[in-house]
């Protein structure tokens, strides 16, 4: 372990919760860490949180013999040639969407898909390889390049930033995805102006990271619609002022009573659910100029919109992270979080010991949780 140099990093056996059967609990296995390639970097994983776009994969049989997780906070344990930005003991921050600040949409204000080093679903982003390994050898699949369902896993120095040492792990931990795709989505996409309303389907933290966002802006509304009742109080330390639950509102469609509580329909609606049918009336809760922003992923989803619509100025925009420009922004996040002006406290609603890691996917699932910190030496 340590420098790469001379003897240069070993294989590193340590535990890691193995995806072996799409949708059953994960398993605990020895696995091996390679050592990290060029421009990529080992870190010891610290802790790690479970997104919905783990449980949508984790579903999906094209990540049989995986290791899930993608937000996660870490300790540089080894640096591999080219990767000398960080170093051994610097407390890292992985991100699925690398930004090698160098390129064409690295470099513009208004695209955040670096084209140099593209992030994956599958595998390293350089190569699409995996450095993971079972105990019989063979390779386990990779997640967005990331992985953090192991003690030890292997990033690329293009996904990975720097994190203050104040600040607490778990609190930086769900930064590594769903927080920042809120807060990019109304900052960066949306651009929510003081004043101005907003509705977000489903509040889940991705969601309430949008309302977070939109409440730091001044937004006037922010209409917040989910199925899950427990939602609106957590919702309103978010700054959600009204709450719409589908399931409560008899045959009238949501966009009908969104655009009773506007003034004929929101100013930005942010899909944070994943399902085709929200997002269509996430658009048709829209004004006319108004924004939609999909944020939702849904594996196999295809939109029908009327195109009339469209002629009304109303846009529909996808967004990877929120338009996050990984290295330029979580640092600005994480000092917001340090200056006691953005609330991430309030997303951690439960920690858990990495033995009990299935246990996060079953209070996700229930609808209990916002974030579960599961920690590693725990
Ligand atoms: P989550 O499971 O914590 O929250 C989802 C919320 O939606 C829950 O509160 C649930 O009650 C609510 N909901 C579910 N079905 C609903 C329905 N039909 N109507 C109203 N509410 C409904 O999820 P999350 O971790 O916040 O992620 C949200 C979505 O964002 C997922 O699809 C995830 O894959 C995606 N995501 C995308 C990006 C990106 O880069 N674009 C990043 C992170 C997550
Ligand atoms: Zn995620």
């Amino acid at each position: 372990m340590g420098s790469c140099h001379e003897t240069g990093p070993k294989l590193i056996r340590c535990k890691a919760a193995v995806c072996r059967v799409p949708g059953e609990p994960l398993v605990f296995e020895e696995v091996v860490v390679a050592p990290p390639k060029a421009f990529e970097v080992r870190i010891k994983v610290i802790c790690t949180s479970l997104c919905h776009t783990d449980v949508s994969y984790w579903r999906s049989k094209e990540f049989a013999s995986s290791i899930l997780g993608h937000e996660t906070v870490g300790i540089v344990e080894s640096v591999g040639e080219g990767a000398e930005e960080v170093a051994v003991g610097d407390k890292v921050v992985p991100m699925f969407q690398p930004n090698c600040r160098k390129c064409g949409p690295c470099r513009s204000e208004k695209n955040n898909l670096c084209d140099a080093v593209q992030a994956r679903s599958f595998g390293m982003p350089r190569d699409g390889t995996s450095r993971i390994t079972d105990a019989a050898g063979a390779s386990l699949t990779n997640l967005f390049g990331i992985s953090s369902f192991s003690e030890y896993t292997v990033v690329d120095v293009a996904s990975i930033v720097k994190v203050d040492p104040k600040m607490p792990p778990d609190r930086v931990c769900p930064l590594s995805c769903g927080i920042s795709t809120g807060l990019g989505a109304a900052w960066r996409v949306a651009d929510v102006e003081a004043g101005s309303s907003v509705v977000i389907f489903g509040l889940g933290a991705v969601g309430l990271a949008v309302a977070e966002g939109a409440r730091l802006r001044g937004a006037a509304k922010i209409i917040g619609v989910d199925l899950n009742p427990n939602k609106i109080l957590i919702g309103k330390k978010f700054g959600i002022t009204d709450f719409i639950n589908p399931k409560e509102i008899g045959e009238k469609p949501v966009n009908e009573i969104v655009k009773e509580l506007t003034n004929c329909g929101a100013d930005y609606s942010f899909e944070c659910i994943g399902l085709t049918s929200t997002m269509n009336e996430a658009f048709r809760s829209s004004k006319n100029g108004g924004k939609t922003i999909i944020l939702g992923l849904d594996v196999q989803g295809s939109l029908c919109i009327n195109t009339q619509e469209l002629l009304f100025g109303k846009t529909i925009v996808g967004s990877i992270l929120g338009g996050t420009k990984v290295k330029v922004d979580i640092p600005i996040f994480i000092k917001k979080y340090l200056d006691k002006e953005l609330q991430l406290d309030e997303f951690i609603t439960h920690q858990i010991g990495f033995d009990e890691i299935n246990k996060a996917f079953d209070l996700l699932n229930a609808g209990e949780c916002i974030r579960c910190i599961i920690w590693m030496d725990k």
